[in-house]
């Protein structure tokens, strides 16, 4: 399967890149596709690399902002493209296929008023359907080690160390290659147990040692490099780097801590394992 990285900045969108999306795709001729995360800006670089009509399946870590919030482009896409849309606000039928949105519970309500809707009221315009994005997606909520099976992928979700109810994402193809996508997270166990063994493990690296001392939060270069190695990854991707930190500091925590490669995540570069 392949990883490319869609948007790589640290928390909100940067001059080089949007906030946090990753596709990840299976190598068959007819791929699984799965888009994990669709932060502030992702929308627009997502769609220089692959058809959004074309992904089984959008996986939200968390509900941030930087994570989530492009999901009300992707709704008013599936509304209105005039290839789903008959010109019928009120016919929700014209919408042929729902997306599933595999997210902590709440993402419904949360981006049902991102989008800016009254709850409980239908987001097309004129419509009385007192339904929500739901006509658009659906939703499926995210628990501590859920298991799905998306195409030809299993991905699995494990609890980690935020702010906000948070899940790193482990995906395993039918040939047992793993891909581990931490989210946003702190150092924990679950976070290594998600990692394990992981040909790449996409790791976040927001925060510097000496400099941001807040836990709970986020990682160092230096704790992501102590999490790859406590897991026993084989290679190392450093990504939601901030655009006031400096990449190489953060690589050089991370090298003191994992012997095996370390690259940074930067859009449209691509992982095959
Ligand atoms: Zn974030
Ligand atoms: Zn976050």
């Amino acid at each position: 399967m392949k990883l490319t990285a869609i948007g790589t900045a640290g928390s909100f969108p940067g001059p080089d890149s949007a906030a946090s999306c990753y596709l990840v795709e299976t190598e068959e001729e007819r791929p699984t596709r799965i888009v994990l995360d669709l932060g502030s800006g992702a929308l627009s670089r997502l769609q220089r690399v692959v058809d959004p009509g074309s992904f089984a399946a959008v996986v939200l870590t968390h509900l941030h902002p930087d994570h989530c919030m492009d999901m009300t482009g992707l709704y008013v896409r599936h509304c209105y493209d005039p290839k789903f849309f008959n010109g019928n606000v009120s016919d929700t039928g014209s919408i042929r296929t729902r997306t599933s949105v595999f997210a902590p519970p709440g993402a419904e309500e949360r981006l049902t008023r991102a989008y800016h809707t009254d709850p409980g009221r239908s987001p097309v315009a004129g419509s009385s359907d007192p339904s929500d994005l739901t006509h658009a997606f659906e939703f499926v909520d995210l628990d501590h080690r859920s298991s799905f099976q998306i195409g030809s992928l299993t991905v699995e979700s494990f609890l980690v160390d935020h702010p906000v109810e948070a899940y790193a994402l482990r995906i395993t193809d039918d040939r047992g290659k793993v891909i581990t996508y931490s989210g946003d997270s702190d150092e924990c166990d679950n976070l290594i147990e998600a990692a394990r063994g992981a040909d790449v493990f996409l790791c976040e690296a927001a925060f510097q040692e000496d400099r941001d001392t807040a836990r709970g939060i986020h990682l160092t270069g230096k704790r992501a490099g102590r999490v790859a190695t406590n897991a026993e990854v084989k290679s190392l991707v450093l990504t939601h780097i901030p655009v006031w930190t400096d990449r190489c500091i953060v690589r050089g925590e991370a090298a003191g801590e994992f012997r095996g490669p370390i690259e940074l995540a930067k859009p449209e570069a691509s992982w095959t394992v």
